[in-house]
């Protein structure tokens, strides 16, 4: 296991975006929880939802006198691998998982355990990939810590196979977290289960506020024609986040509109080895269309970027099929951006559709939806609006960081 050390953050920043009184419990509660030391422990230091919150959640518990700390596992491609096959079919995808595959599984994470050997009071695992751990770390110290496993992913319909085997992990845990309560049921959790939505973080480089000259400044320098509308979706390279499907949709409105671009913008995660595999296929999905435009980190499309292209799109598209519960969503209403999401998942709790946004269930539902709000300005500004308001309301990094330390003063006291 690999520790990441972030930058600290002054929590006074944040008063905006809490009443007094919540500041206030937020303080109390850190200070209750003084001497304790907590881990947060997940497979990834970079890419996907689960480091983009610790970046902010981490800092922001730090600062207000917590001491928390967020540790990577490491593993091999073989390992990412296995984890990545077991995310698949937690989420509904077909196939399965052999003994030699779980059997490495549980290894790699027994060789992560090697490292965790000094006292520690509570430890929150996060996803699938390090469930099995403290199998192998409570043998080895005598205090045991309490365990919280948060599950980012849609679970509510899983392989059989896959549910077993979460499940057989899951006596060890105190508490679990999920975002909605039907993935909880989907694993046939019930009393120990504790519902908590994630959160972006209002001044981060993605989301913090850019003046329009800025954004558009660094769109252009990409290529994109700031003259002509653009569509936008950000994700991983995953087939459960549909961006063929994304294309499918960009081509048939381009039949109505014909000056319309998309811009596919994913980062690689570390814990993500189909990705690349998935990008390339996107890729020859796309073909020869210039006014395709597809960026990943590595063309130098990081936070700030991102933020910029967000600010600057016409509409934005998060098409999932299945979504634990998609950042991106929040990240674009905070935008005020009208937004259009498949009818899934975490992605149902943040668009109210026909309010915030749109929720569809098929290519042509988005094609007509995209061909309407892009001919009418007005409600594309009003959704932007309602859809800003429910972030700020439900999933910034303050209410977030709130909930945890309730949790977590729950528990060790
Ligand atoms: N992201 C990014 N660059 C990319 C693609 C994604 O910074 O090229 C960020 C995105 O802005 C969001 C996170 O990665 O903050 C993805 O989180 P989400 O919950 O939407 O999906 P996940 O990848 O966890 O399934």
């Amino acid at each position: 296991m690999k520790e990441i050390i972030l930058k600290t953050i002054d929590s006074s920043l944040y008063r905006n975006f809490i009443s007094a009184r919540q500041e206030k419990e937020m303080k109390s509660l850190a200070t209750s929880l003084r001497g304790e030391k907590i881990y947060f422990i997940n497979s990834t230091a970079f890419g996907g939802g689960v480091a983009e919150l610790f970046y902010s959640l981490i800092p922001l518990i730090r600062s207000l006198g917590v001491d928390i700390h967020w540790y990577v596992i490491e593993g091999d491609n073989r390992f990412f691998a296995v984890t990545k096959k077991i995310h698949n079919l937690l989420q509904g995808g077909e196939g399965a998982i052999t003994p030699e595959e779980i059997q490495y599984y549980l290894e790699v994470n027994k060789k992560n355990a090697e490292d965790f050997n000094f006292p520690v009071d509570l430890v929150v695992v996060h996803d699938p990939q390090p469930m099995p751990l403290p199998l192998f770390v409570s043998n080895k110290i005598t205090d045991k810590p309490k365990l919280i496993w948060r599950c980012h992913i849609d679970t509510s319909r899983p392989n059989p196979q896959a549910k077993k085997l979460i499940q057989s992990f899951l006596p060890w845990y105190e508490k679990t977290i999920f975002s909605l309560d039907n993935f909880a049921r989907g694993l046939g959790v019930r009393d120990k289960k504790i519902i908590i939505y994630p959160s972006i973080d209002p001044l981060s480089p993605k989301n913090k506020y850019l003046r329009a000259q800025v954004s558009r400044g660094i769109v252009r320098k990409f290529g994109v024609n700031l003259n002509h509308p653009f569509l936008l979706q950000v994700s991983r390279f995953d087939p459960w986040k549909d961006p063929i499907g994304v294309t499918d949709v960009y081509r048939s409105v381009k039949k109505k509109v014909p000056d319309v671009q998309l811009v596919l913008i994913g980062s690689m995660a570390m814990d993500d080895p189909e990705g690349w595999m998935f990008y390339e296929r996107t890729l020859r999905h796309a073909g020869e269309d210039k006014e395709i435009f597809i960026f990943t980190n590595f063309d130098g499309v990081g936070s700030a970027e991102v933020n910029a292209f967000q600010r600057s799109a016409t509409i934005i598209l998060q098409k999932s099929i299945r979504e634990g519960f998609g950042l991106t969503v929040s990240e674009a209403l905070w935008k005020q951006k009208a937004t259009i999401g498949g009818n899934v998942g975490g992605i149902r709790l943040q668009i109210e559709n026909g309010k915030s946004g749109y929720l569809v269930n098929s290519n042509r539902e988005a094609t007509e939806k995209v061909e309407e709000l892009l001919l009418d300005e007005v409600k594309r500004e009003r959704f932007g609006e309602e859809g800003h308001r429910t972030v700020a309301k439900k999933f910034l990094t303050t209410r977030h960081v709130l909930d945890y330390l309730k949790l977590f003063k729950k528990l060790v006291n």
